[in-house]
């Protein structure tokens, strides 16, 4: 491929990539995102922040042994904005491209700009910043909360007036950019878009923000072009399996006017996809698929049956009062009068699984059977919001009946005269494959679904 195939300026002979994919019929938005400035960390003064430790026992990204947990970790530091500061930053609002008209797109609004925070909630007279270093072998400090695009000097001097950070020097400013993206609706749930066949979209492009957004589908458009060239069928993962489900599942039904985030708070079945679990709901699947060794499912096969062996010893055997009422009334639990199965005893509240190993029985049979301390944890989560669980898991099991009810694609929804403008134009534009699709599309309301069971013969 020759050096000059990429234009190094823009000329009237430039092809812009979105123009390219507009030109197809597909509909572009434009969003911003921005960044802190990095700071040397030699330059702040520690000592009047607030130090904020590390987790005290720090989990890791990977089930796998051979990732090691932490074992010493560097403290991230609390300091705050002030009127002065705001003041200083206030200096450059004429030359934001954010006020002054330059950048109009839409922004997260989960993490705004200093000069935004300023802006709509002047009522503060301060705001957070978390001082963050980068990593072990660097000094480089984000200053985290204090995203800006204001003008470097503008971001320097009000800086040197928050608390600590009076002597800072930069590595490189703050700043701000705008991106192009395509409305996600325009995807199939295998990320494939519906206007060109075998073309499939992942990350930013599709409207979200975030490393591990884009990471999560381009696991998934990645596996789903793979598929399609064996002429398989799409992998899709549903709500309740994975995090992943939740967040194709959003941006394909609903859309999104803002960057996209995968927070907690936006999946229903939160109980069931908890991290402890992630290796159990998801390993086998990745196995089917060929991401998961034999070794890595054995692990997991492993931790399954462990778990049931546990749980069910728990279950099955008995403590007597004198054995568990030292550690009971410890805890200002009420004393146990006669005997009774372990698995009361560790469903009340304040009793963990430190206790439960007080119990001979419980140690030795740990022991004797080499359960490790993920398998203890997972037993006591599985025991302790088993309640919970449960009504999740039939909630989920419920709606999933629905997600068995297919919507041919040749359907009419316009001779429907019991639905709704709004339905209609949604369901037309979406057209979603499941009557469980179609309830989850933002504006469709339960009595339109009812019409469509009706229509289907359900
Ligand atoms: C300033 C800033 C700060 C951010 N801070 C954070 C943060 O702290 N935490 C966080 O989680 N996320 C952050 N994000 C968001 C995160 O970086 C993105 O959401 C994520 O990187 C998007 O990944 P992607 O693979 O979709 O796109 P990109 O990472 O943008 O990858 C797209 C790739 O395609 C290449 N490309 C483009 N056009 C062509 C072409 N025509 N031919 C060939 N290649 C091409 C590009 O060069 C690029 O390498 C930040 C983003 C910005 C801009």
């Amino acid at each position: 491929m020759s050096q000059n195939k990429y234009p190094k300026k823009i000329t009237s002979e430039t092809v812009f990539l979105p123009k390219t994919i507009e030109s197809h019929g597909f509909v572009s938005g434009r969003m911003k995102t921005g960044t802190p400035p990095r700071v040397d960390g030699r330059s702040l003064n520690f000592d009047v922040m607030e130090e904020q430790p590390g987790d005290e026992r720090p989990g890791t990204f990977s089930y796998l042994a051979q990732t090691n947990k932490l074992r010493t970790q560097r403290s991230c530091h609390i300091t705050y904005t002030s009127e002065q500061v705001h003041d200083e930053l206030r200096l450059g609002f004429d030359r934001s491209p954010m006020f002054n008209g330059r950048i109009q797109s839409v922004g997260p609004r989960y993490c705004p700009s200093i000069e935004d925070k300023i802006h709509r909630f002047s009522e503060k007279s301060r705001h957070q910043i978390f001082v963050e270093p980068e990593g072990w072998n660097t000094v480089e400090v984000y200053v985290n909360g204090f995203s800006t695009s204001l003008p470097q000097e503008i971001q320097y001097k009000a800086l040197k007036k928050v608390i600590g950070f009076e002597k800072v020097k930069f590595f490189r400013p703050g700043y701000a950019i705008e991106y192009d993206y395509f409305q996600p609706t325009q995807l199939k749930h295998n990320l494939e878009t519906k206007i060109l066949k075998n073309l499939f979209f992942a990350g930013q492009i599709n409207g979200t923000t975030g490393y591990e957004e884009a990471a999560a589908q381009g696991i998934m458009a990645g596996i789903n072009a793979n598929l399609k060239l064996k002429d398989a069928d799409p992998f899709v993962l549903n709500r309740d399996e994975a995090y992943i489900g939740v967040l194709i599942d959003d941006l394909v039904l609903k859309g999104t006017e803002e960057p996209y985030r995968m927070f907690t708070s936006r999946a229903e079945y939160r109980t069931l996809l908890r991290q402890d679990n992630a290796d159990l709901r998801l390993t086998s699947l990745g196995h089917e698929l060929g991401l998961a060794d034999e070794d890595r499912l054995a692990a997991v096969n492993r931790k399954v049956e462990h778990t049931a062996l546990l749980k069910d010893f728990y279950t099955k055997t008995s403590v007597l009062p004198e054995e568990a009422n030292p550690f009971l009334e410890a805890k200002n639990s009420s004393p146990m009068r006669q005997s009774d199965k372990m698995i009361k005893i560790y469903s009340r509240p304040g009793i963990d699984l430190n206790d439960m190993r007080k119990l001979t029985a419980v140690s030795d049979f740990i022991a004797q059977h080499e359960i490790n301390q993920d398998v203890q944890e997972q037993v006591e989560v599985q025991i302790k919001y088993s309640g919970y669980i449960e009504k999740e898991r039939l909630n989920a099991d419920k709606l999933n009946r629905l997600e068995a009810v297919n919507i041919p694609a040749s359907f009419d929804y316009d001779i429907l005269a019991s639905l709704s403008y709004e339905a209609k134009e949604k369901l037309n534009k979406i057209k979603p494959q499941t009557i469980s699709q179609a309830s989850r599309i933002s504006g469709i309301k339960p009595s339109d679904i009812s019409v469509l069971l009706v229509k289907l013969g359900r």
